[in-house]
C-alpha cells in the first residue's frame, strides 16, 4: 500500500484550512494491519466520505483520512424489497442513477446528493420530510438512519461485524461521526415511486409568525417542507421569505428521471468572494421574487437539490472560508429563540444567502448522538471572519442551550465542549464504544474536559 498524500483542506466550509493526509482506500479488505503499519507513527485515522460537512468533523490534523470514495460499488438489489447493499464510498447520486430509472428512491436526502453513504450514516442526515411518519408507522420519514437496515463496520480491535438495528454499536454508529469505526457496507431500504413528480405549493412568509402559521396550517398534509427566509431583512419583516410544501404525485409510470452531473461547474476558487454583502442582498431579493407559481408540479431534482445544478458551488465564495451554523430548538420555544439567534446573526454576523428553517418530528432518534431531533431547524452560512465570528457562535450557543436545543455537528467548527456535552448528552456512550485508533478534530474539541469560558 501506497502512504498517505498531504492534501489541504478537505471540508466544505474551508474552515479550518488545514493540510490533511490522507490514504486511498480502494477495497474493503485494504482495511487492515498492513494498512495500519503503513501509517506515520501513532497517528489516529478517521474514514472520510466526500467531503461535505462544513466544519471539523471529517477532518483529523495530526492523524490520516481513510479515503473511502473508491469503495462505491452497488452490490446487490432486491426489486420485490427494495433493499439495496452498498458500499459506504457511493454517493447518494451514483445511487439514484441506478434506483431512479428503476422507480426507487431514497427516503431520506439531504440538500446536495453528493454525499456519500458512510457520510449520511455517520452524521444520521436529515431531509424536508424528518417530520413525516417514520418507518414505525408505515412511513418514510425520520432520519436517514431509520432506513439502514445492516451495516457492516471495520474496526481496528475486531473483525469485520454486521450491525442490525437494536445492537449497541448500530446506535452508537448511526450519528457517530465516524469514531465506532469505518462504515465499510450498509443495507438500505428503498421506496417505490410511481414518477419522479412532485406537487409543491408555495406560502409566502412576511415574517417568523407566518412560517409557524403555515406549518401548522399546511405543514400535517405535506411530507416535505422547507422555508427559505433572508436574514438581512429589517426587523419588522424578520423571518420573510416562503415556505415550500410538497407530496409525491404517485400515478406515473414507474420511472424516475436519473440525477444527471451538473452542466457548469465553478471549477477553481474565484479570486474574490462573489457573496460579498451586495451580492447577498441582491440574491436574497432575487430568490424571494423569482417567479413561481403558487401551486405546480415540479421535478424531484430540482425541488431536492436546488443547488446540485452547479457544480462545486462552494467556489463562489472565493477564497473565503465559511461556517455554517444550524441548530435545532424545541417546538414549544422556538419563536422565541429563533427571533434572538437571527436578531444575532444579523447585527453581528455577516449571514450569506440561503438561510433554511425546516420541521424535524418527534421520532425517536436512531443513534445516541443524532442530532435530528423534534423542533424547528435554521441553518446559516456565516463568512468566517476571525474571533468576533467564533465569538458570535459562542452567543448563539448560548441562546440554544438555554432553548434546550442542539447544534449539528455535521456543520460545526466552533461548539464548546461544554455545549456538545449538554446537548448530545449520550456523548460518554459514544466515548465508551469509540475505537481507539479513530479521532477527528471535532471530537477532540468537544469530549475535552469542559473548556466553556
Ligand atoms: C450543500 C449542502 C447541503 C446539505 N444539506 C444537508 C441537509 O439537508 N441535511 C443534513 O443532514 N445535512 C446536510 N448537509 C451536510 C451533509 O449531509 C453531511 O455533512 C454529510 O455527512 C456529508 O457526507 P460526506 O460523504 O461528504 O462525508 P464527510 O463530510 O467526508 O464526512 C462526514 C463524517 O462522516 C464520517 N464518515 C464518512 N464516511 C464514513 C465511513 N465510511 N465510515 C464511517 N464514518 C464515515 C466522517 O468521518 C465524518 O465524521 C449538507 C451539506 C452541503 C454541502
Amino acid at each position: 500500500m501506497t502512504a498517505p498524500v498531504t492534501h489541504r483542506a478537505l471540508n466544505w466550509g474551508g474552515y479550518p484550512a488545514q493540510a490533511q493526509r490522507m490514504q486511498e482506500i480502494a477495497w474493503p479488505s485494504d482495511l487492515g494491519p498492513a494498512m495500519l503499519d503503513a501509517m506515520p507513527p501513532g497517528a489516529l485515522i478517521l474514514a472520510h466520505g466526500n467531503g461535505r460537512s462544513q466544519g471539523d468533523v471529517g477532518l483529523n490534523r495530526d492523524g490520516v483520512l481513510l479515503n473511502m470514495r473508491a469503495c462505491n460499488r452497488l452490490l446487490a438489489f432486491d426489486a420485490t424489497t427494495g433493499l439495496l447493499t452498498v458500499e459506504a464510498g457511493a454517493t447518494l447520486h451514483e445511487i439514484l442513477a441506478f434506483a431512479a430509472p428503476r422507480g426507487w428512491m431514497l427516503p431520506v436526502v439531504p440538500g446536495t446528493r453528493f454525499v456519500t453513504v458512510g457520510g449520511a450514516i455517520a452524521n444520521d442526515i436529515h431531509g424536508k420530510n424528518h417530520h413525516a411518519p417514520g418507518p414505525a408507522h408505515g412511513g418514510w420519514g425520520g432520519s436517514f438512519g431509520h432506513h439502514v437496515v445492516a451495516l457492516d463496520l471495520w474496526r481496528t480491535d475486531a473483525p469485520m461485524q454486521t450491525l442490525k438495528p437494536g445492537d449497541r454499536l448500530f446506535h452508537a454508529t448511526v450519528g457517530g461521526l465516524g469514531l465506532t469505526g469505518v462504515i465499510v457496507r450498509a443495507q438500505l431500504r428503498l421506496r417505490p415511486l410511481g414518477s419522479g413528480l412532485l406537487a409543491r405549493r408555495i406560502v409566502p412568509l412576511r415574517s417568523l409568525a407566518d412560517f409557524f402559521e403555515a406549518m401548522a396550517i399546511h405543514g400535517p398534509g405535506h411530507e416535505f417542507s422547507v422555508a427559505w427566509i433572508d436574514l438581512l431583512a429589517p426587523d419588522n419583516a424578520l423571518g420573510r421569505g416562503y415556505v415550500e410544501l410538497a407530496n409525491w404525485l404517485d400515478a406515473g409510470d414507474g420511472v424516475l428521471p436519473a440525477p444527471t452531473l451538473p452542466a457548469v461547474a465553478v471549477p477553481f476558487p474565484l479570486p474574490f468572494n462573489a457573496v460579498n454583502p451586495f451580492a447577498v442582498r441582491a440574491f436574497n431579493t432575487l430568490w424571494r421574487m423569482r417567479p413561481r407559481r403558487r401551486e405546480a408540479v415540479v421535478d424531484y431534482r430540482a425541488f431536492f437539490w436546488p443547488l446540485d445544478g452547479i457544480g462545486n458551488w462552494r467556489n463562489l465564495y472565493g477564497p473565503a472560508q465559511f461556517l455554517q451554523c444550524q441548530v435545532v430548538i424545541p417546538h414549544e420555544v422556538a419563536e422565541g429563540a429563533l427571533v434572538k439567534i437571527i436578531r444575532l446573526l444579523r447585527t453581528q454576523g455577516r449571514p450569506t444567502f440561503l438561510n433554511t428553517l425546516k420541521y424535524l418530528g418527534g421520532h425517536p432518534p436512531v443513534g445516541w448522538c443524532s442530532f435530528p431531533r423534534a423542533g424547528v431547524t435554521l441553518a446559516v452560512d456565516l463568512l468566517m471572519e476571525g474571533t468576533p465570528t467564533l465569538h458570535l457562535l459562542r452567543q448563539v450557543e448560548d441562546i440554544v442551550l438555554l432553548a434546550g436545543g442542539a447544534i449539528y455537528p455535521a456543520k460545526d467548527s466552533a461548539l464548546s465542549a461544554r455545549g456538545f456535552q449538554r446537548m448530545f448528552p449520550h456523548w460518554t456512550r459514544l466515548a465508551e464504544v469509540k475505537d481507539p485508533h479513530m479521532h477527528s478534530d471535532f471530537w477532540a474539541r468537544v469530549s475535552a474536559v469542559d473548556n466553556y469560558t
